[in-house]
């Protein structure tokens, strides 16, 4: 995905927020990714961010991983669910490697998660466990697996998480931390109930940016970028910023993060 400096701005702002006080993720997919991490670094002084900020890449490829790397992320994800499960290990040994050498975390998946996002499109499958065990026992320090979640909105005939699927990878996985994608739209009861399944990470995207565009069309249909001042940028956007805050709150809330980063 990608995001503005105006939202970026606040996710952090939101993650600091007392008492929210919460360790906020910044996930972004830039093709430069050492200026991208100046920015960040340098918000974070400028904003006066004293929460712990994580700068992680989402669904990286195995060359983007690298770059990632070398650029000083906190975190890598590798997408290798498109590569024959042999391969997906090979590579992910070998980032793990890699990642680890310099201090990241690393997240593997297994099993296409669906939808489209960044490029990438999955049909919404479930892991198999044993595969997910097979790319846990690399040492990687979170997995994502399909469990029938989606990128994107959810459509209206679609089944719901499956806690089997879940279940069993998370009883062949032990205490590994699982991440689920596409958390936009799933009911709270199945995220609450994915959470004590042993999910740790929780990706939220789609979510943020519907209420940033929605934030933004009512400013513009209220026609106050024709009052004053009010086409420049840092007002245009500032109703969007203010949503994506308010729904990282409402997240935040909703899995249990609030207070953590005390
Ligand atoms: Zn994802």
């Amino acid at each position: 995905m990608s995001i503005t400096l105006e939202q970026l701005a606040a996710r952090m702002r939101q993650g600091e927020q007392v008492p929210l006080r919460h360790t906020a993720q910044v996930a972004l997919t830039l093709s430069i990714p050492s200026i991208l991490q100046q920015i960040v670094v340098n918000a974070m002084e400028y904003l006066h961010i004293d929460v712990p900020v994580a700068l992680h890449l989402d669904h990286g490829s195995f060359e983007g991983c690298y770059k990632c790397i070398e650029a000083g992320f906190s975190s890598i994800m590798f997408d290798g669910s498109h590569y024959p499960i042999a391969e997906n290990v090979e590579k992910t040994t070998e980032l793990v490697k890699a990642a680890h050498g310099k201090g990241l975390s690393i997240e593997a998946e297994v099993g296409s998660i669906g939808g489209e996002e960044d490029g990438v499109i999955g049909m919404g499958e479930c892991a198999d466990p044993k595969e997910c065990k097979s790319i846990a026992d690399l040492g990687v320090d979170f997995l994502a697996a399909g469990i029938g979640n989606i990128h994107g909105k959810y459509p209206a005939n679609w089944k719901g998480l499956s806690f089997e699927t879940l279940a069993a990878v998370q009883e062949l996985t032990g205490e590994l931390p699982l991440v689920l994608h596409g958390g936009t739209g799933i009911p709270a009861d199945q995220i609450k109930k994915a959470i004590d399944l042993g999910v740790s990470k929780i990706n939220v995207n789609t979510e943020c940016q519907l209420a940033f565009a929605d934030a933004t069309r009512k400013y513009i249909e209220a026609g106050k970028d024709l009052e004053g001042k009010g086409f420049d940028p840092r007002k245009l956007l500032a109703p969007g910023a203010e949503a994506i805050k308010a729904t990282v709150k409402e997240k935040m809330e909703l899995f249990g993060s609030v207070g953590k980063a005390e």
